[in-house]
């Protein structure tokens, strides 16, 4: 009962939207949780305390914000949708904590942002992303991670596997490889459709990065390290040496690729998806000795 409570219900998203003369923005990825144990399970996630710093991307009308705002110190919620601010701020009126900007979070300067807002503190990134920007989001976050501790985050299903994915599977690609590397991953729960306002298409999982301090290998070149990794899942089908050898900028040749490879103790037929983060960071780390 008390869970169903910190939702709002299907009928009251309506309601706050129609009250505004609003509907659900499609392109702006907006499907409201409307489920009191999925947002339970993102807060317990997360760890909060009444120390905790967060930041919140996409609040639409509120629902995650409220309950991030009872249990951390500070939140600060970026929204892209000028419309539905009347409703979000509405629905925080009553927390004091809690700060609203009104920006693209593509376009935010993060740095600053964090700066700005939390000075050197660690921030708790948790959010139920909008689902056409997830990836670039999730970049723009492990790349200006610098301040940021966790993230805990809904996104669709098929993306969070590939992100958990183990080197091997059918999901493992250049996403895992680059994720993987700046932080680990945990797959909190998975999340149906019903519990959003428009229901959506897909399943949704909820999912949490935690920072890693160091990589999980050391490569001499980062550059080329994620070149080779954009490189081998360019072209799916092929081999890792096919796909990598029409790559730019490697500053090798098809048989110089081809040795390394066998000097590694791997076969030239080895494909992108079977080889793991160790493997190409001794890749990368030949490619680079072979250069300089
Ligand atoms: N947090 C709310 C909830 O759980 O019900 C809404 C989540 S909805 C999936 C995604 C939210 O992200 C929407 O409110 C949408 O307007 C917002 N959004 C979409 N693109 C954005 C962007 N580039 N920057 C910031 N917010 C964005």
């Amino acid at each position: 009962m008390m869970m169903k409570e910190r939702a709002f219900s299907k009928q009251s998203v309506r309601r706050q939207l129609a009250g505004e003369g609003l509907k659900p923005k499609k392109g702006l990825g907006q499907n409201f949780l409307t489920d009191g144990s999925v947002l339970l399970d993102i807060v317990e996630a997360a760890e909060l305390d009444e120390e905790s710093c967060v930041l919140e991307i996409g609040p639409g009308m509120g629902v995650l914000t409220r309950e991030l705002a009872k249990c951390a110190g500070k939140v600060v919620a970026v929204e892209i949708d000028t419309t539905i601010l009347p409703i979000l701020e509405k629905n925080v009126a009553e927390f004091s904590n809690v700060t609203i900007i009104n920006q693209d979070i593509l376009k935010v300067d993060l740095p600053l942002l964090l700066q700005e807002h939390f000075g050197n503190r660690p921030v708790k990134v948790i959010a139920n992303l909008p689902y056409y920007i997830t990836t670039p989001i999730i970049m723009k976050l492990l790349e200006e991670s610098k301040g940021i501790a966790s993230i805990v985050v809904m996104i669709q299903r098929e993306v969070a596997d590939r992100l958990a994915a183990e080197a091997g599977s059918k999901d493992f690609g250049a996403i895992t490889l680059s994720v993987q590397y700046r932080a680990d991953v945990r797959k909190v729960r998975d999340v149906s459709p019903e519990c959003f306002e428009p229901v959506p298409k897909v399943w949704s999982s909820v999912i949490e990065l935690s920072i890693r301090e160091n990589p999980p290998v050391q490569v001499e070149d980062e550059g080329l390290f994620f070149r080779l990794i954009k490189g081998a899942f360019a072209q799916r089908r092929k081999t890792f040496l096919n796909s990598v050898s029409g790559t730019a900028g490697l500053g090798v040749t098809k048989e110089e690729l081809k040795e390394l490879l066998l000097q590694l103790g791997l076969g030239e037929s080895v494909r992108g998806e079977s080889l793991s983060i160790e493997q190409f960071a001794q890749i990368s780390d030949g490619i680079c000795r072979k250069i300089v």
